[in-house]
């Protein structure tokens, strides 16, 4: 354990040696990465098993690293960060989700004042903040409000739990409500603002501050909107199909000849992670549609010489939604 995060060690230990694993695959996301070592060496010393650190990137409990694991003869991989995402997966894995310790005691009190004109609130949260949920709750029922915690939807596994790509919960509830409040960081708060028409305010509980999501929206908003114009007047599209196990947003198919009916000229592209580097290799294709995590198109704007847009964003550009269709129903 360190004084934010609860790696939760022993459990690792006891699953470990309850499973027999002999080669072990550790897998944290970048925020952790650091740990690494430590956690290796420490499981290593606690047990018969070999324990190996994926080196690979990892975003979100999408992003499994099976291949890694079988081309290793790995049998069990621990992941940690994450909630369970993809349905089925045919391999074993630990999922050690990890709970972000910083009390919100201060950032309730603070978000008083801003949400004092909204009279019900619907409360979602990162997989780091579901312990605190109830907390939050309380505390907003308190000050007489209706609180909504959405049921889990989709790839979210709790109820109240937000993953960057999967925000129907709160679309279902979002007439029944004034406002969302979103328990965690910008990237889930923003996801949200970009999903639901509500007001949307993150509880930062990294930076300790209370933040209305309407500016960031728009400007992503607009953002968005000459993201697509480009892929409209492009003659040439990448199609960017994701080679991560959990990530795959949309059918090629379903666009490709959309585009070559508007003659356009298409090439279908396989790329495990996306990147600057990787895109400026297809000389001439100056819009691409990623079907992997549906964020990168969004996150990384400006990083890019090209237009990057998301497959619902697609489908504005070849005509099959409208533009207001997004606004109303969401960029994701
Ligand atoms: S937002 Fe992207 S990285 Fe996060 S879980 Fe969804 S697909 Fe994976």
């Amino acid at each position: 354990m360190n004084n934010k995060f609860d790696f939760q060690e022993e459990h690792v230990i006891n699953e470990i040696n309850k499973r027999k694993a002999k080669l072990v695959l550790l897998q944290l996301p970048e925020g952790i990465k650091q740990e690494a070592v430590r956690l290796a060496n420490y499981f290593e010393s606690k047990t018969n098993a070999e324990v190996v650190v994926s080196g690979e990137t990892c975003w979100g409990g999408c992003d499994l690293a099976l291949d890694e694991a079988k081309n290793l003869g790995a049998d069990l991989i621990i992941h940690y960060g994450h909630a369970p995402f993809i349905k089925k997966v045919d391999f074993p894995i630990l999922y050690i989700e990890m709970k972000d310790n910083t009390p919100i005691d201060n950032l309730l009190n603070k978000s008083k004042k801003s949400l004092e004109k909204f009279n019900s609130l619907g409360l979602v949260c990162s997989v780091q903040h579901m312990h605190q949920l109830e907390q939050a709750k309380e505390f907003f029922e308190k000050l007489g409000k209706k609180v909504i915690i959405p049921e889990k939807k989709g790839y979210s596994h709790y109820d109240g739990h937000v993953v960057g790509c999967e925000y129907n919960s709160l679309k279902l509830i979002s007439k029944g409500v004034d406002a969302f409040v979103v328990l965690g960081n910008e990237f889930h708060s923003l996801g949200a603002a970009l999903s639901v028409r509500n007001p949307v305010y993150l509880l930062d509980t990294y930076n300790q501050e209370i933040v209305d999501m309407t500016k960031l929206r728009d400007k992503v908003i607009k953002q968005r909107f000459a993201t697509i114009e480009k892929v409209k007047n492009s003659k040439k599209i990448g199609i960017i199909v994701g080679l991560k196990p959990g990530q795959k947003f949309g059918s090629f198919k379903i666009i490709k000849k959309k585009f070559e009916d508007s003659g356009k000229e298409v090439v279908i592209i396989t790329m495990a992670e996306v990147n600057k580097d990787k895109l400026v290799n297809f000389h001439g294709i100056m819009a691409f549609v990623e079907l992997a995590c549906p964020r990168i198109a969004v996150e990384d704007y400006g990083k890019y010489d090209q237009a990057l847009v998301t497959f619902r964003e697609a489908l504005v550009a070849i005509g099959e939604l409208k533009w207001e269709d997004l606004i109303e129903h969401g960029f994701l």
